[in-house]
């Protein structure tokens, strides 16, 4: 029911500039972003996404379609009617006021009660960890710091939906993985939609209920990170988000919906039909690198060891199949387990049927 759902996005399109220097930056985007929902927005730089969470927080508009918060057309309402915030990438605090101040600073443009905003302050304090930090400026703090201070801000005067952009990018590494636990903490504790959005696959999968999936101004695909790893919907999908071996082939047969494919290295496969899909069409037959084995009799495929690389928890074996095209297993290491596996054996690979994706094209 779309009355339940804190946001609807219903054939949304969005141009920038005119005539020869017009841009599609968001073309006819239909979502559903559930209430209390961790929704994150996933894809490559200049895919659109900047554009969508800007038209959701009112400072761009739509030439096309409508946004839908709550049940309610939101088309017309300013970004201050809203009740939604923004945390920026680059945090946009006051440098020389203080923790406290800058989490507060909304509530006082709103004009509140002096009291109201001095326990909402120490309310969001103690929700990010910051109370012993409330009076120094945040020109003294570290990077990670100013991310909670921002969060903070964001948060207190209870908007019902949250859009971070990128929030996380600007940290190192580790810092990044200790704010993916507080972000989703966060999220659990103050039941607010958040609107995530990354152009890290790993991010996305990690801390997401469900993605929509973005590319070229339009949403590929929408699902829970392991449909969407699992399951995608094409090739764009199945190549940007994890490792993918692509084999290309053409149907030979369908029997019980499943599609027989020839492979251009001699082998076939077997696999669910795609949608629309017919004997004779051209297929890519997708195999992600850990979902296969190495063995040294039998197997589905079979090819020569061209290089091993040692990554630590788990070794890639890129083998060479008969068509000269490149397959890779990626298989776990285990403590004490020497691999007696060297460059230039035949080896061959076992394939589990449920590892077998078959994509149109
Ligand atoms: P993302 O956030 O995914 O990197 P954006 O939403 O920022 O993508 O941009 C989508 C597309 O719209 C890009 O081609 C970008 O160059 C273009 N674009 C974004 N903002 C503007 C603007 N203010 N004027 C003109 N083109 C823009
Ligand atoms: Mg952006």
């Amino acid at each position: 029911m779309s009355d339940t759902n804190a946001i609807d996005i219903r054939g949304v399109t969005k141009y920038y500039g005119h005539g020869d220097y017009r841009v599609a930056a968001v073309r006819e985007a239909d979502l559903s972003i559930r209430q209390n929902e961790f929704f994150t927005l996933l894809g490559p730089s200049g895919c659109g996404k900047t554009t969508l969470l800007r038209m959701i927080a009112g400072f761009e508009f739509p030439q096309e379609g409508d946004l839908i918060l709550y049940g309610e057309n939101i088309a017309e309402m300013p970004p201050f009617k809203r009740p939604i915030n923004t945390v920026f990438q680059n945090y946009a605090l006051f440098p020389h006021m203080s923790v406290a101040d800058n989490i507060g600073f909304g509530l006082k443009m709103l004009g509140r009660p002096k009291t109201e905003i001095q326990a909402r302050v120490a309310e969001m304090l103690k929700l990010v960890r910051m109370e012993h930090l409330a009076g120094r400026a945040t020109s003294q703090l570290s990077g990670g710091q100013q991310q909670r201070v921002a969060l903070a801000r964001a948060l207190a005067p209870a908007p019902k939906v949250l859009l971070l952009d990128e929030p996380l990018s600007a940290l190192d590494y580790k810092l990044r993985k200790e704010m993916q636990v507080e972000l989703k903490r966060l999220q659990a504790e103050t039941g607010i939609t958040f609107i995530f959005v990354t152009h890290d696959q790993e991010e996305a999968l990690t801390m997401s209920d469900r993605i929509a999936v973005m590319s070229a101004g339009r949403i590929l695909q929408v699902g829970a990170p392991r449909d969407i790893y699992d399951r995608p919907a094409d090739r764009f999908v199945a190549d940007f988000i994890g490792e993918t071996n692509f084999l290309k082939g053409r149907i030979g047969a369908i029997e019980a919906g499943a599609a027989k494919v020839d492979l251009a290295c001699g082998v076939s496969l077997t696999g669910p039909l795609p949608d629309g899909a017919s004997a004779g069409d051209e297929v890519t037959v997708m195999i992600r690198p850990e979902h296969s084995r190495l063995t040294r009799e039998g197997g589905a495929l079979s090819g020569e060891v061209a290089s091993i690389v040692y990554f630590g928890t788990d070794t890639y074996f890129n083998l060479r199949l008969s068509d000269g095209s490149t397959f890779t297993v990626r298989q776990q290491n285990r403590p004490g387990e020497e691999s007696a596996i060297g460059e230039g054996q035949t080896l061959g690979v076992m394939l589990p049927d449920a590892a077998i994706r078959v994509l149109r094209g």
